[in-house]
């Protein structure tokens, strides 16, 4: 044994309380932990099933302190958490992922620049702060392009595509308006003939706990679906796990980490982007691996040994987005989802139904990939037309 582990009956403290909050305290509590919630939100998920919740802004020093005083080591859920907290935590407990990488992870610009400079490959980009600087960005760079605020931004929110002047000037003038030191990326639009991801759990001993790539399709950058196993050559799929583990180890990542990857035309691999935490495209995990995401969280942030990977049956994720929860909460949907042979129903419990909000997803499982994916099509079809939200 290595270290010293965390024992069931201890605390977890997670900061962000949104619905992967709520899965990793589910988790923990299963598996004899108590969790301390932190998320400024009152009606966020997870406080619903937490042993302590806290909702003050994540600057009240007194709040922290009593955080402090209850956890024994603490993890994140969101990656726009103040990274001086958790520095701050760091110095009383562990915490997992560390301060230092959330500061890289957590703006677009340091993300980009640091795996540039340790040759990862990533989308050419440049530094945007003024509309100015987008006309010599787009001069360096040429259209599409896509311009991102550097920090807070999620689900496609805070990102613009460039394809001519009008856009430019739209995008220049949106630029404009914003507080004196916000900052942008622009990047190249990449043409890429797919999306995947790949979860990568890190140990504080260094040792790795890798699934398997999963192949994602977003819509109006909100992701709609994700397939597992990706159906890609097995060349591509290790090129991509060897570069998600480089790009892991080049931060010294202790945590649950997804890396969000585009295959170009040429088959060449691009990091679009990390998330320091358990990921929306590894939400199949919780139905079809011996251990979740949620449960090697848990486990790094105990200091437990990773657990196994392994892919139980194929499996496709579709996200229930805003308005399309009422395809499953009215009585026929739901009896007509519950008929459904290998389909796993999670809502999150959030009481607002808002345009773009995730609201919960369903995991379509069956022993061949193309089955599942029928279902899942037949599904995706079934929530496009309103009148099936009856
Ligand atoms: P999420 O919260 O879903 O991870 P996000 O708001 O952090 O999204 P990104 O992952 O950067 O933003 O972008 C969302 C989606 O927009 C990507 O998954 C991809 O489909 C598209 N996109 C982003 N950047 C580019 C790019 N440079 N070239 C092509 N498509 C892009
Ligand atoms: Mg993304």
């Amino acid at each position: 044994m290595t270290g010293r582990i965390l024992e069931p009956g201890s605390t977890l403290g997670v900061l962000g309380g949104g619905q992967l909050g709520a899965m990793f305290a589910e988790t923990a509590h299963r598996m004899g932990y108590r969790v301390a919630v932190w998320d400024p939100d009152a009606d966020a998920p997870a406080h619903r099933i937490s042993t302590h919740s806290f909702t003050a802004p994540f600057t009240d020093l007194g709040v922290r302190d009593q955080f402090a005083s209850v956890v024994d080591s603490v993890t994140l859920e969101w990656e726009n958490v103040p990274a001086e907290l958790c520095e701050w935590l760091e110095g009383r407990c562990p915490m997992r992922p560390s301060g230092a990488v959330l500061r890289i992870l957590q703006d677009r610009i340091e993300q980009k620049q640091y795996l540039s400079s340790r040759r990862l490959s990533v989308p050419a980009f440049a530094v945007v702060e003024s509309p100015l600087q987008l006309i010599s960005a787009v001069d360096r760079l040429g259209l599409p392009a896509v311009c991102k605020t550097a920090r807070s931004g999620y689900d496609g929110r805070g990102q613009w595509l460039l394809r001519d002047a009008s856009d430019m000037r739209k995008v220049g003038q949106i630029l404009e308006t914003t507080k004196p030191g916000h900052r942008w990326i622009l990047e190249q639009f990449i043409e890429y003939v797919r999306e995947v991801s790949v979860l990568v759990v890190r140990s504080e001993s260094g040792a790795y706990a890798v699934y398997p790539v999963v192949e994602n399709r977003h819509e109006q950058g909100i992701l709609r679906e994700t397939r597992v196993p990706a159906s890609i050559p097995s060349d591509i799929a290790e090129k991509a796990t060897e570069l998600s583990k480089l790009a892991v180890a080049a931060l010294q990542g202790v945590g649950v980490f997804c890396v969000e990857l585009f295959q170009a035309k040429d088959g060449s691999l691009l990091i679009n982007e990390i998330a320091p935490r358990p990921h929306n495209s590894g939400h199949y995990t919780l139905d079809v691996c011996t251990v979740s995401q949620f449960e090697q969280q848990v486990r790094v942030t105990c200091g437990l040994p990773l657990g196994e990977t392994r892919l139980l049956s194929p499996a496709i994720m579709v996200n229930l987005i805003g308005e399309e929860v009422r395809s499953v909460t009215s009585s026929e949907g739901s009896y007509a989802l519950h008929s459904t042979a290998g389909a796993v129903l999670h809502l999150y419990g959030k009481r607002m139904i808002r345009p773009g909000r995730k609201m919960g997803h369903i995991t379509f499982t069956a022993p061949h990939a193309l089955t599942a994916e029928e279902l899942a099509h037949r599904f995706i079809t079934r929530l496009q037309r309103p009148s099936n939200f009856a």
